[in-house]
């Protein structure tokens, strides 16, 4: 083949790349819940990848979320089978004070580079072995106060509910995925409990959600996007099981709080979310929005920060853009501590 010295490429063709069609996933609370709280905040921190200074509630909620993962994985004899059929620590209770002492033994013996002292209980066993984990990622409590709250909530749990709801529990951390059109939906159920007749049957399971607050608490535009979150499981539980789930339960745990135990379970601890079919499509239809919603915002990279009533003051407080935004202080934005 003769070949032009002027154009030496003209002879050659390049076939135009096929983008192949990948599907992003996206989960019910890591994206959705995230961008409808604020759309600025997922943007830098989980479009951008910006690591936040603190990680106040990441810590809390994640710290109580696996420690009572171990809870159940005790009952069930799952890791050392001699502990089936008990509670940690058979339900027993340790002051706040011994806890505080074993959290300061604990740090004197790190500094010191020292053996480090028993844990007085399993469920600190559980907490300091899962406060390590994170502490790698770089998650950690900002104050004691937080990790002694943190104990007593999840012994407090341990002791009202674990005789009655350990036994029914089939499942823990249940995954559920779906493939729709554009994108991969998915969600991790904290709990599916076997109604009260134990039949392992799909039709007859409740899901449970752990929540670190209190429902009082809870600013109301939460607490929708809480039930979305649990309509929308309760959709991706319906597509694996070919049913849907008995009840939907969220539970807050920050209910239990006071100096001693509650001898009986605080009456907005739980709180059953209603999911009839035409709740869950609208819930659906909602996912695919906001899905549309992210696309778009990450198309012109950009990320508006929720209105002020839209967003709790408690999450402003502790985000690390609010030095540079106008919705906490209802609109008011953030006094700067320099001149
Ligand atoms: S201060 Fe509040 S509204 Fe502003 S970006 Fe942070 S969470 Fe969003």
């Amino acid at each position: 083949m003769a070949i032009n010295k002027r154009k030496p490429f003209q002879a050659v063709s390049i076939p135009s790349l096929n983008t192949p069609n990948i599907k992003r996933r996206y989960s019910v609370t890591q994206d959705i819940v995230s961008f409808r709280r604020c759309p600025r905040q997922y943007g830098t921190f989980n479009v951008h990848k910006y690591a936040p200074a603190y990680q106040t509630q990441a810590y809390f909620g994640t710290i109580l979320h696996q420690v009572l993962d171990r809870c159940h994985t005790h009952f069930h004899g799952k890791i050392e089978p001699s502990t089936k059929g008990s509670l940690p620590d058979n339900g027993n209770i340790i002051s706040d004070q011994e806890i505080e002492e074993y959290f300061d033994d604990l740090k004197q013996a790190e500094g010191a580079k020292t053996t480090t002292p028993t844990p007085p209980s399993e469920i600190i066993q559980y907490f300091i072995e899962v406060e390590n984990g994170l502490k790698s990622q770089g998650i950690r409590a900002i104050t004691q106060d937080m990790r002694v709250k943190a104990v007593r909530l999840l012994q407090y749990f341990n002791a009202l509910e674990g005789l009655t709801l350990y036994p029914r529990v089939k499942d823990t951390e249940h995954r559920l995925q779906a493939d729709r059109t554009n994108h991969i939906l998915h969600g991790v159920v904290d709990l599916l409990v076997d109604s009260e007749n134990l039949q392992a049957n799909p039709a007859d399971c409740e899901m449970w959600d752990y929540k670190g607050s209190s429902l009082l608490d809870v600013n109301p535009k939460d607490l929708v996007n809480y039930e979305f979150q649990m309509r929308v499981y309760a959709k991706l539980y319906e597509l694996k099981h070919g049913v849907l789930p008995k009840k939907a339960i969220l539970y807050f745990l920050n209910e239990l709080d006071g100096s001693t135990c509650p001898s009986q379970r605080p009456k907005n601890a739980l709180l059953e979310v209603s999911i009839t079919p035409h709740e869950i499509d609208d819930a659906v239809n909602e996912f695919a929005q906001t899905v549309l919603q992210i696309e778009q915002a990450r198309l012109n990279d950009q990320w508006n920060p929720a209105t002020s009533g839209n967003i709790s003051e408690k999450d402003c407080d502790i985000c690390d853009l609010r030095w540079d935004c106008k919705t906490p202080n209802n609109g008011k934005g953030v006094q700067l501590r320099y001149p």
